[in-house]
């Protein structure tokens, strides 16, 4: 959520604070501001709404400097305006912050600086920051800094700089993401690696509580105890055009396009030779037998790919699976011990409510695996064992490829369990990995359809209304379908399990309402078809997914999509992907703001 950048160095600090503000702008935002010191003073510059108003602002009111930082806000306390956009200062103007998070306990301190007079101009926690900051300053940075994280309760990650030290970035973590660039003779700060990457590929990633000097020629990291810091530089392979458009019109079309590579490389990193390499995930054999139960925590399309991963674990291991939403998990009381097992997904690895879930788990004697997509994020760093998704970086805010690959780690782990527990035969086990391989291929084959999504979202791009409808592992993927499309097209839809829908939910189907009916699953086939009878008899249109029972689908259906065979559990991969382009192409025919949906975040690090 929100992006933050800095820059010290010998260059103008607003290009590329501007520049590294546009890479950060998938993560979600609702106005943008920068400060640079300009050899005598910080002037800050900021707006609400897009980067093209601070921009066209910053054209008309040059600041010059070589250090400055910029932010892109997400509004969590007091709404997006001019004066809540960040960065904010402190009174005398001596201090600039910006922050990424949110400080629980802020309207204490408000009032407790209030009290001593101190004025506040913004809404907004963050301000609380700058004030606490200029309040405790005497004459140390560092101290200033220790005092203040000590003061606050929340999570955080900020950029700081002040005209006494006006050649250096403070930078602190705690909970938010935060990087660091490494420079020659400059560095950079930031929420994310995309912001960075044109200028440089090694880079610091702060851990919770740490603080960070950057000057010119250096970067020194403190802990709470201001005792310096060793950190681990770590290098950037990613492919620049990897997080860029790449000649796509959208990141999501081009992620969606790059669903087969991102599975290969996914699944060829684990699976060699009928072997699934997991070396790094250290639970035990014994461990794996003694597991009464597994949970799937997560949020949104990862939680959808938990809900796949349920009926998958509970078919092949046979262990009861219970997938829970991250945010809904962490506030009740789930009967979790040691012999259980929390299985976390999550794109970003900083997923607040999913984090919280992880600890929380640990807490009551769980062992945590995390599926992530980022290297050393939080969620990352929490777990007992995590196997990383190798999607690259994904930017859209409506995940694809993110949630493709986590499908295929869930594949791969419950192979994997199945086989340590023997609950598969030699010829059950070859024929799926056999299948998990040929994934790829089958995606690229849906992919060179995607003409026909097309005409169907043409068609039906208008529509105010659409139900997706599927038994068993189809609901899942219906669900995902369901979310894919509301979230970027502003349509309302629902996802049913084609069961349920006569239990009070049929009584929205009337002439002309569009119907998804998913009927992937061969032994469900008939019963979808009776489903689908139930709502074109009340009118509906319904677009039909199979593969195979090509007669009777269109006997009953008035749109097919048939995708390739493959065995029932890996069918949801191959299920999504016209889901997907059905989501995009409407959008797209709606003129909507298909990477950066209105009110969504990319990675939701606030509760
Ligand atoms: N809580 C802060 C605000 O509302 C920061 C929000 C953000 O992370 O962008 O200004």
């Amino acid at each position: 959520m929100c992006g933050i950048v800095g820059y010290i160095g010998y260059e103008q600090a607003t290009p590329f604070l501007l520049k590294g503000l546009e890479k950060l702008e998938y993560r979600g935002y609702d106005s943008a501001g920068i400060a640079v010191f300009n050899g005598n003073r910080i002037e800050v510059i900021k707006s609400k709404g897009e980067l093209k108003n601070l921009r066209e602002t910053v054209s008309k009111h040059k600041i010059e400097g070589t250090v400055g930082i910029g932010h892109t806000r997400w509004a969590t306390h007091g709404r997006p305006s001019d004066i809540n956009s960040h960065p904010h200062k402190s009174c005398s103007g001596k201090f600039a912050v910006v922050h990424n998070g949110i400080i629980e306990n802020y309207i204490q301190l408000k009032n407790k600086l209030m009290n001593k007079n101190i004025n506040f101009v913004s809404e907004t926690d963050t301000e609380v920051i700058a004030q606490l900051l200029e309040y405790y300053y005497k004459g140390d940075i560092i101290d200033a800094i220790i005092k203040v994280m000590s003061r606050m309760e929340g999570s955080y990650a900020l950029g700081i700089i002040n005209s006494d030290n006006p050649d250096e970035i403070i930078a602190v973590r705690k909970e938010s993401p935060l990087i660091i660039g490494i420079g020659d003779g400059e560095n950079y700060i930031a929420s994310d690696i995309p912001a960075i990457l044109s200028k440089t590929r090694n880079i610091y990633r702060l851990e919770n509580n740490e603080i960070a000097v950057l000057k010119r020629d250096s970067v020194k990291v403190y802990n709470l105890d201001k005792e310096l810091i060793n950190k681990e530089k770590i290098y950037i392979d990613w492919d620049i055009s990897a997080a860029e458009k790449g000649g796509y019109e959208h990141f999501m079309f081009k992620e969606i396009m790059e669903q087969p590579k991102a599975m290969r490389s996914t699944i060829s990193s684990r699976v060699k030779d009928y072997d699934i390499n997991f070396d790094d995930v250290k639970i035990t054999v014994d461990q794996l037998k003694n597991l009464r139960k597994i949970f799937i925590v997560a949020c949104g399309s990862a939680y959808h790919a938990g809900v796949v991963g349920k009926y998958v674990i509970e078919k092949l291991i046979k262990i009861p699976v219970e997938v829970d939403i991250a945010s809904e998990f962490r506030y009740r009381e789930p009967i979790v011990d040691e012999n259980t097992l929390v299985i976390a997904i999550s794109q970003s690895g900083e997923t607040a409510d999913t984090k919280a879930g992880v600890i929380k788990a640990k807490e009551l004697g769980a062992r945590v695996l995390s599926i992530v997509n980022v290297v050393g994020s939080a969620i990352a760093m929490e777990s007992d064992d995590v196997i990383y998704t190798l999607a690259g970086p994904e930017i859209a805010v409506a995940t694809t490829k993110a949630y493709s690959t986590q499908l295929a780690v869930l594949y791969m782990l419950a192979l994997k369990f199945a086989k340590l527990l023997d609950k598969l035969s030699d010829e059950q086990y070859k024929y799926y990995i056999d299948e998990l391989n040929a994934l790829p291929d089958k995606i690229e084959q849906i992919l060179s359809n995607k003409e026909d999504i097309q005409y169907f979202a043409s068609k039906y791009f208008n529509c105010k209304s659409v139900f997706f409808i599927g038994r068993n592992i189809d609901y899942a993927i219906s669900l995902e379908g369901s979310l894919k499309l509301k979230e970027i097209s502003y349509i309302h839809s629902e996802a049913y399990a084609a069961g349920e829908l006569k239990h009070g939910t049929i009584s929205l189907i009337e002439d002309g309402t569009f119907v998804i009916a998913l009927a992937t699953q061969d032994f469900l086939f008939d019963k979808m078809v009776s489903n689908i009878k139930e709502v074109t008899t009340r009118g509906a249109v319904v677009l039909g997914l199979s593969c195979g029972h090509e007669n009777e689908l269109k006997a009953v259906t008035n749109f097919q999509f048939f995708i390739p065979k493959a065995c029932d559990i890996m069918l949801p991969s191959l299920a999504v992907v016209p889901l997907q382009l059905f989501a995009y192409y409407v959008s797209s025919m709606k003129g909507c703001d298909i990477d950066k949906p209105r009110n969504l975040a990319k990675s939701v690090t606030v509760e």
